[in-house]
């Protein structure tokens, strides 16, 4: 599969988040190198703009993008 187009410069992939998930390793073996259009930091990349993303957005919390993007 191919990886996220936004891997280079994606705080979660690169580990720049404040609160670092368990299972965030899992998350980039999920999202970033596999189903990132599912991604929740990546739909609202995307749709709005990096500058939009909330710096605590996880990839699963789809949700939240959704709102968002409303
Ligand atoms: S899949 Fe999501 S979390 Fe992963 S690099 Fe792309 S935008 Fe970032």
């Amino acid at each position: 599969m191919a990886d996220c187009e936004m891997i280079a410069k994606c705080i979660f992939f690169n580990d720049k988040m404040a609160d670092k998930p368990g299972t965030a390793e899992m998350m980039k073996r999920t999202y970033c190198k596999g189903t990132f259009a599912k991604c929740a930091r990546y739909l609202v990349c995307k749709k709005l703009g990096r500058e939009k993303v909330p710096s605590d957005l996880f990839p699963i919390q789809m949700d939240r993008a959704l709102a968002l993007m409303k």
